[in-house]
């Protein structure tokens, strides 16, 4: 049975050079007394962007756990899979992302609709949420309307994971379902109908990824209301306490929040929550680690530093081809990009300074951060040009790596340990 305990950690490596360095972080994490799993994600887009297969994660993977003696679960994440795009990751993960915001909306089959909302006439009403004291309302119309909303792509939901049911067993991977990449946050109220709706079609989820309210950008800091989002995921956790009670879904169900990179500051409340209502959770970050192997780069100075530089002429170049596919997960200003001959006499500490994500820093730049963030498709057509730079400089860049999981990411969320960056 795979079971994801109740700590966990998305690592994206695009170009599988730092799962060891990813995997040396939960070592850390370890050592100070929290047993925290990785996740190794990957999604299609990734793998067509940079040319890779499922296999080639598990390989990385592997070999990070041999290499450090890991001797706790780890999986291989199908990341944002459909029925379309699940197949090739079948061999490979043990982990599946099952995206359905393309399915939001569709209509389900109204007598499929008035079955559920018969089903369930304990979801109208204050509904007391026992295990954490909370409370959340419904009314007759909600349900509907929440129903009507969800209903046909947790049908579709069903669809996916059984068929990957049928070709891994049951209970031999874990499952978790995702809604974030679409328009408009659930609610706490939408996210029980919608667990409640899950369990009835059978999909033992361990992780849900509902979208949270606020700007979640890639690789950089959160945008919205703290307090809104920290009384927003109190409620999204009593309704996944509820819904394992009455629902009969796992015990270990958790929140993944996905864009979890960089987001510090509501990593303090995250570790409220978790702490008030011993709840887990499963942090996804991803692209963060190829920044760190940019910024390694430019840190070694001589060549790594020009490749820097390189990479950043081409993305500044390419620009609106690079940032189309993530256009609702980035916020760059045009303005705050400097331009590419700009970039000549900057030395090692400007290029890093002005690249980590250190928002104290005068130097720190999320525009031109994002714009690299999205811009790994440049290394990926630089083929050995860029990897055999990686791994002339792997120890820096192995450092930076870890350093940056563990201090900037696991310690704030997972050991409540705010980092004072100076
Ligand atoms: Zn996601």
């Amino acid at each position: 049975m795979k079971h994801l305990n109740k700590f966990s950690i998305g690592v994206g490596d695009r170009f599988a050079h730092q799962a060891t360095a990813q995997l040396q972080a939960c070592v850390l994490a370890e050592e100070a007394g929290v047993e925290i799993i990785p996740v190794w994600n990957k999604s299609n887009r990734e793998h067509t962007i940079i040319g890779t297969e499922p296999a080639s994660v598990r390989a990385a993977a592997d070999l990070a756990v041999a290499q450090l003696g890991w001797n706790h679960p780890y999986f291989c994440d199908a990341d944002h899979i459909n029925l379309t795009t699940v197949d090739r990751f079948l061999p490979a993960c043990d982990f599946y992302t099952i995206d359905v915001a393309d399915f939001i909306g569709k209509p389900a089959d109204p007598s499929s609709l008035d079955h559920f909302i018969h089903a369930h006439p304990e979801l109208v009403g204050i509904i007391p949420m026992h295990a954490t004291g909370q409370t959340i309302h419904i009314n007759a119309e909600m349900l509907r309307n929440t129903a009507a909303k969800f209903l046909f792509a947790i049908q579709e939901a069903g669809k996916i994971y059984r068929r990957i049911e049928t070709e891994k067993g049951k209970g031999e991977f874990v499952p978790e379902i995702s809604m974030d990449e679409t328009d408009s946050a659930q609610t706490p109220a939408e996210l029980l109908v919608i667990l409640t709706a899950i369990a009835d079609e059978g999909i033992p989820i361990q992780t849900i990824a509902p979208k949270f309210s606020g700007r979640f950008n890639k690789g950089v800091d959160y945008v919205g209301d703290v307090a809104q989002f920290a009384r927003e995921m109190a409620l999204d956790i009593s309704a996944i306490q509820h819904a394992v009670t009455n629902y009969g879904l796992p015990a270990n169900l958790k929140l993944s929040i996905h864009s979890g990179s960089d987001k510090f500051s509501i990593y303090p409340a995250i570790h409220s929550a978790m702490e008030q209502f011993s709840a887990g959770v499963h942090l996804k970050t991803a692209g963060t680690t190829w920044l760190e192997e940019v910024i390694g780069l430019a840190e070694s100075g001589g060549e790594g530093l020009d490749l820097a530089k390189e990479i950043y002429a081409q993305a500044f170049d390419h620009a609106a081809e690079l940032c189309a596919p993530y256009a609702t997960v980035i916020d760059i200003d045009p303005a705050k990009l400097p331009a590419p001959s700009e970039l000549a006499a900057w030395s090692s500490t400007q290029f890093t300074g002005t690249l980590r994500h250190n928002p104290k820093a005068a130097t720190y730049n999320p525009s031109f951060r994002q714009l690299l963030h999205v811009g790994f498709k440049v290394a990926a057509k630089m083929g050995p040009g860029y990897l055999d730079l990686l791994e002339a400089n792997q120890d820096i860049i192995a450092k930076n790596v870890t350093e940056n999981l563990f201090v900037r990411h696991i310690a704030p969320v997972f050991l409540g340990q705010q980092h004072h960056a100076s």
